[in-house]
């Protein structure tokens, strides 16, 4: 079973799971309309490791668990092996456009970099280090999806959570005993919670401080575990008309989720780390997690604005446009964002070393997190590149592509034409543009290519702090001093 199938990935889901949507309960998330389409989508994704076509580059033998793992739990010791993990995760991420960031992938590649660095959470002690080991055999061997949940609610940010007004908000060890921990309280945001199979909690960012103990630990627990509940957002999943009027967000909008732990017991095999401010503040860096986590994101990214690309410019082909000179520039700043995103995930594995601790071969974080960096600058951009090709044709569209066979057909095929284009293939076209840069799911999308990876500020500052280069380009620079 190391490998599911969109079906076994289903059946899984029919777990008695606390949902809530709109202030009811969805009681079979599978079925339910505001996230049943997201979950076919994430089906389909577990299909294609079964399709000839792909699945000797989405899964692989692996002697240590000894039969076929999805590719991201393999843990890597050689360049191939790392860029057969990013060919992985560019067939998936091509299969929803890139519109899914969180596909299984992007937290069993995390969970393989826990797994990786069990020596971390051995300092801190062997059972908790054990712990992450089976869990990870656990995960990889049943296939299972993850969301995860870092963020605390928003409340003050001028304060620790131990100072908040009500302190018993943020998610908090509030007992312990024989069987494990108990938790109580709120985490935010975990993408895809409604319909993964378990959830990871660890808290970010890793700025705690003390008095901040109860609040410091790490886990994971099935989706259906008592007293687990979760809060959707508005489901932009357009479930109305031709999917063609709504190409994108009828398929692939992931919904967001608050997470509520009401006095849930959390076993010990399942606890990573608990209660101690001085491993979690060193856990995002020294797990190593980021150089892996980045790699599969930067892929889905490239797989995002590839797509993004060729709407540009098939926007300006239909628009009578394509070879003018300002749209010529535009579609040239489109093609070197592309580039350099698509570049980090292969320079970075072309510098990948080996950390000798483990064996295992790492990419190189600086040309990872550079993505990470520019991507919030680089996929507004692109998005601008739709509205500006696009313009009040954008919302000139019918409600729904069905009106071109309707009585006023003729006057729409009329009022829509394109440049050597119909105009029901020219409004195709632009509802596909409207779906990325005007729809609520396409805002959504804007928010998360600017958040995902955190706050940006706190991401440019971590890589000024970290950058293992300086040293390089100081000693030249000093040396050049010298000379003049
Ligand atoms: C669509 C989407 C999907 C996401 N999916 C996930 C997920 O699956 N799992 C997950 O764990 N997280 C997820 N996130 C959360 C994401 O990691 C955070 O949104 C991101 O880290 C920013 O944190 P925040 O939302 O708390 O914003 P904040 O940190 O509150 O930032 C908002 C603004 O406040 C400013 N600010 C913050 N603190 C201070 C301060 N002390 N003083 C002054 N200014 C301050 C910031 O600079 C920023 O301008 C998702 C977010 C989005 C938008």
């Amino acid at each position: 079973m190391a490998t599911r199938t969109g079906q076994e990935y289903l059946a899984g889901l029919k777990d008695g799971r606390e949902v809530w949507y709109d202030g009811k309960r969805a009681e079979d998330v599978t079925t339910f309309a505001p996230m049943a389409a997201a979950v076919r989508s994430t089906a389909a994704l577990y299909d294609l490791q079964h399709d000839p076509a792909h699945r000797d580059t989405l899964t692989v033998e692996c002697p240590e668990f000894g039969e076929r793992i999805a590719r991201p739990f393999e843990i890597p010791r050689t360049r191939e092996q790392l860029k057969a993990k990013r060919e992985a995760y560019l067939v998936w991420a091509r299969a929803t456009c890139g519109m899914m960031g969180r596909s299984p992938d992007f937290l069993n590649v995390m969970m393989m970099s826990l797994a990786a660095k069990k020596s971390f959470f051995a300092e801190f002690s062997p059972a908790r280090a054990e712990a992450v080991t089976a869990y990870y055999r656990h995960v990889a061997s049943k296939d299972l999806f993850l969301t995860h949940a870092l963020l605390d609610p928003q409340l003050d940010k001028g304060k620790a959570r131990h100072q908040q007004d009500d302190p018993n908000i943020p998610l908090r060890v509030i007992d312990r005993n024989s069987e494990g921990l108990v938790v109580h309280g709120v985490k935010r945001i975990a993408t895809a919670a409604p319909y993964a199979d378990e959830i990871l909690v660890w808290p970010f960012p890793p700025t705690f401080q003390p008095g901040e103990e109860p609040y410091a630990n790490v886990f994971a627990i099935p989706m259906n575990t008592k007293g687990l509940k979760t809060l959707c957002r508005p489901s932009f999943a357009a479930t109305q008309g031709l999917k063609a009027d709504h190409p994108l967000s009828s398929q692939f909008d992931e919904l967001d989720a608050t997470v509520v732990f009401d006095h849930v017991l959390v076993p010990w095999d399942r606890v990573f780390l608990h209660e101690d401010i001085r491993f979690l503040n060193r856990m995002y860096r020294e797990t190593r997690m980021r150089e892996f986590t980045a790699h599969q994101t930067n892929a889905r990214l490239e797989a995002k604005m590839g797509f993004l690309y060729a709407l540009i410019q098939r926007m300006t082909e239909v628009s009578g446009y394509a070879q003018k000179s300002d749209m010529m520039e535009m579609l040239g700043e489109a093609v070197a964002c592309l580039e350099v995103i698509r570049s980090t995930t292969r320079s970075a594995e072309e510098q990948a070393t080996v950390d000798p601790e483990n064996n295992v071969l790492y990419p190189d974080l600086f040309a990872l997190q550079a993505g990470r960096a520019l991507g919030p600058v680089y996929y507004p951009k692109l998005v601008n590149m739709l509205r500006k090709v696009g313009g009040g044709g954008l919302i000139q569209l019918p409600v729904s592509l069905s009106e071109f066979s309707s009585p006023i057909g003729l006057e729409l095929e009329q009022s829509l034409r394109g440049a050597g284009t119909s105009g029901q293939d020219k409004a195709r076209l632009f509802k596909l543009a409207w779906d990325v840069c005007g729809s609520e799911f396409g805002a959504r999308h804007e928010l998360y290519e600017m958040n995902y990876a955190g706050e940006r500020g706190a991401l440019l500052a971590g890589l000024q702090r970290e950058y293992g280069r300086k040293q390089f380009y100081t000693d030249q620079l000093d040396r050049f001093m010298e000379t003049v």
